[in-house]
């Protein structure tokens, strides 16, 4: 294993055994349901905006380590963000899952996110990786309270 997909891994770990942000928010102005059935992952969402920007979020729930931890790195990255800087992230961490960056420097230019980049090897696990930030996009865009990825 390269050095790099090792310290990939590390964060995929860590992340997955002491997830950031991992608590229910009572005060959330959003807060939406999102469910893998095809691994079992089910996670909760939640944000609190200040306007056009994210003043808290956070998750609950559960899955597989890499569901957890993507929801973890999730929420520590988007703090902060604006609701259209959120999704321009979104649209990142989707074309990286899905392969569809390319070469070594601009994967890692993604920073945490690109712990994830091996997950588009795995097609099935797409859907893990993604779930939080599906729950997420849905929190800041529309109404829905559950989303599925079936
Ligand atoms: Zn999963």
């Amino acid at each position: 294993m390269s050095a790099l997909k090792e310290l990939y891994q590390q964060v995929i770990l860590d992340h997955n055994k002491a997830p950031r942000n991992f608590r229910k928010m009572e005060d959330a102005t959003r807060s939406v349901d999102g469910y893998n059935p095809l691994c079992g992952d089910h996670y909760t969402v939640y944000v609190k905006l200040d306007g056009e920007r994210i003043a808290d979020v956070s998750f609950q729930g559960a899955g597989c380590a890499i569901s957890k931890a993507s929801a973890s790195v999730m929420t520590s990255l988007v703090k902060s963000k604006t609701v259209e800087e959120v999704e321009e992230l979104f649209g990142q961490f989707h074309r990286l899952v899905k392969g569809e960056i390319e070469g070594e420097e601009e994967v890692e230019r993604l920073g945490k996110l690109a712990a994830f980049a091996g997950v588009s090897e795995f097609p099935a696990r797409v859907k893990c990786a993604s779930l939080a930030w599906h729950t997420l996009h849905t929190a800041l865009k529309s109404e829905e309270k559950t989303i599925s990825t079936e």
